[in-house]
């Protein structure tokens, strides 16, 4: 009762933080519940929830179901998804839990990135408990699709240890954060080709 009463707080906590001035809309399809403040995101819906199925199958697939529910929250602009994690404008969606955090719906279409977001985004909700920042990010980008897109050859990062891989991806420096994504995403990638999902899923590297 008292969880659950806080749990309401914080929600409509979050719906202030979302609509400083107008009411947050919110859909639900499935156990999926988004929320958005910009008018012109209801308009994306159908992408986000098309997006999300298909992650959701290709999850369960790898024996990795997403959580039963799952939240997101789209910001009304840079500065509101800001205000909200902590992240800088440049990133395109952050998740923590089950709670999916998102750019304006409509911007991240625009740029392209609607898809790919919500399910590098999916990835992140369904991953094993204790995966390290590195091995999740590389896991979702390869999961997502993402990974096809980046630069082919050395990132230059490859004698990082984990540690310092972990650290590295926390830049806020975009051109050594994409380094540090590639240089993630090409050690991840290549255990799953190597040993499959099950084994990256295990932490268990190719060397
Ligand atoms: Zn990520």
């Amino acid at each position: 009762m008292a969880s659950k009463t806080i749990k309401m707080a914080q929600t409509s906590l979050l719906l202030t933080l979302l609509s400083p001035t107008s009411l947050a809309a919110q859909v639900q399809h499935g156990g999926l519940t988004v929320t958005y403040s910009d008018a012109r995101d209801r308009l994306q819906l159908g992408a986000v929830f098309r997006a999300w199925d298909a992650a959701a199958r290709d999850l369960k697939a790898l024996g990795l179901p997403p959580p039963a529910k799952v939240s997101v929250f789209a910001a009304s602009g840079a500065a509101n998804f800001t205000a909200l994690t902590g992240e800088s404008a440049n990133i395109a969606a952050s998740t923590r839990g089950a709670t999916i955090y998102t750019q304006r719906l409509t911007a991240l279409a625009l740029s392209g990135r609607l898809p790919i977001t919500i399910r590098h985004e999916a990835f992140h909700t369904a991953q094993p408990a204790g995966t390290p920042r590195w091995l999740a990010e590389g896991l979702a980008r390869t999961f997502s699709g993402k990974a096809n897109n980046d630069p082919p050859g050395l990132t230059g990062l490859g004698n990082l240890s984990a540690d310092e891989l972990d650290a590295r991806l926390l830049s806020r420096d975009p051109a050594r954060l994409n380094a540090a994504y590639t240089e993630a995403t090409r050690r991840a990638g290549q255990t799953v080709r190597l040993k499959g999902w099950k084994a990256a899923l295990a932490g268990k590297l190719s060397p």
